[in-house]
């Protein structure tokens, strides 16, 4: 905060009009209102030189810190030699070499192939693409709660917020949304594990059975763990028992794991958690530490599945730019042994949130894995009724005291610092979080305090 207090400083305010005035609102969301011109490791500073700890890494892009040496050598190094040139129409190394490292890295002892693209967004919908030319089947199921991007087949396949698909309409046709087994609010009101799998056993009594005939099922797309929907773990029987499903269906299970590979688990993929293999795995946002690049690492026979067609042509994909920063990505990923640090430190970071939980009732759930944690804040522990307003002021003061977080459907703190993050520094975060709890629980901060942090 500046030294008047105000919420907005007077070098980030320009700029912040600015943007209002000449690019589309939907393109954001309002949380701090600074603008970010440099990044180190897991701090970023704004445009006046305040620093800030990074809780939300860009988004889980900066899995490695922001500007990792090792990763800005590498785009240097390529873009002396060469911009880009479109795999459309000729060859490059860096695409070849960094297929082959993905095809390595992703789970699933079968012949694999690759095909990039730019955005997680664009990488499933070109998921539907092979799924439905590779089955030759119509339906595509998905889960309620999931966020897979915002083109047409992505927001198709999404069911976050009706603001992301009012007036959208009409989406892909032949999608279908299934509950996710979300036990902090079941909607059974069961607990796990005395539920004994009820929600998976109505999903197929009442969909499959009934409303979906799973021959005609081209892919399940699934987040291993649902981000958006607020760091949404799924309970251990839930992925097994949905590949199983697939398998007695000829039905390709698409894993998303835009938001949970690179290392943010614990595990290089989330779907590592639960010992899977899927047909098709979409990555994305860290994959080459914050350059546009994504990719589907699939079945060859999937893959191969629009040969030589020209279906699936974009100029920009695989850039080799992206390219390299990707295999500096997993090359500092593997040096610092970086999978195993998010592990590491995401034990503390939730044994701490889970001691904050025992002393604050507004603690309603804490849960992830490595550094991809939610911690679910409600209005009260019987009815686990979301307190949202309360998440901004938690979103507000740490802003005020140099700690950049945000929330996930409402209610839920985004806890996705980079992995490289110092252990004094997520100390320090923490310790900040837990003063804003305790302030909002002591009834200290107003709500006019957010009016200023959001109504700019
Ligand atoms: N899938 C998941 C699981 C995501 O979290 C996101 C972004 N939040 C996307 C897809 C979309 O990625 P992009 O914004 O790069 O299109």
């Amino acid at each position: 905060m500046s030294e008047g207090g105000e919420v907005i400083t007077s070098g980030n305010r320009g700029i912040l009009a600015r943007r209002a005035e000449s690019v589309a609102s939907a393109t954001g969301l309002r949380y701090a209102p600074i603008a970010v011109s440099r990044g180190r490791g897991a701090k970023v500073f704004d445009v006046e030189g305040r620093e800030f700890i990074d809780l939300l890494s860009s988004a889980a892009t900066a899995n490695t810190g922001h500007c990792h040496p090792t990763v800005v050598s590498a785009i240097l190094a390529q873009a002396a030699d060469l911009i880009h040139y479109t795999p459309v129409y000729m060859h490059h190394e860096p695409l070849v070499a960094l297929a082959e490292q993905l095809i390595e890295l992703a789970p699933g002892k079968f012949e694999k192939r690759v095909a990039f693209g730019v955005s997680g967004a664009d990488a499933n919908d070109r998921a539907i693409k092979y799924s439905r030319a590779h089955t030759k089947r119509p339906k595509l199921v998905s889960f309620l709660g999931s966020y897979y991007g915002t083109t047409y087949g992505a927001l198709s396949l999404s069911a976050l917020t009706l603001s992301m698909r009012r007036h959208l309409g009409p989406t892909l046709p032949e999608v279908y949304h299934i509950p996710y087994p979300n036990c902090f609010r079941c909607p059974l009101q069961l607990d796990y594990p005395e539920c004994e799998e009820a929600c998976w056993e109505v999903t197929r009594q009442l969909y499959f059975d009934r409303v979906i005939p799973p021959e005609e099922v081209a892919a399940v797309f699934v987040e291993p763990i649902q981000g958006d929907a607020g760091i949404v773990v799924p309970p251990s029987f839930f992925l097994p028992a949905l590949r199983e499903f697939c398998n007695q269906h000829g039905i390709l299970l698409v894993a998303d794991e835009v938001q949970t590979g690179f290392g943010r688990t614990g595990r290089w993929f989330g779907v590592e958690h639960w010992d899977i293999a899927p047909d098709v795995m979409v990555v994305g946002k860290a994959i080459a530490s914050g350059v546009p690049l994504s990719a589907l690492v699939a079945r060859r026979e999937i893959l191969e599945a629009l040969s030589a067609s020209g279906a699936d042509l974009q100029t920009f994909a695989a850039n080799p730019i992206a390219c390299q920063a990707a295999l500096a990505t997993i090359a500092v990923l593997k040096d610092e042994e970086l999978v195993a640090r998010s592990e590491r430190l995401g034990r503390h970071a939730k044994d701490r949130f889970s001691d904050m939980k025992r002393k604050h009732e507004l603690i309603g759930d804490v849960r992830g894995k490595g550094l991809c944690i939610g911690v679910d804040l409600v209005q009260d522990r019987c009815t686990r009724r979301p307190a949202a307003k309360e998440a901004l002021k938690v979103c507000w003061f740490c802003y005020t005291h140099g700690v950049l977080l945000t929330t996930l459907n409402q209610s839920v703190l985004r806890f996705q610092p980079p992995l490289v993050i110092e252990e004094d520094d997520l100390d320090l975060a923490l310790d900040v979080i837990e003063a804003a709890i305790a302030d909002i629980s002591a009834g200290k901060i107003p709500d006019s305090a957010i009016q200023d942090f959001t109504g700019w």
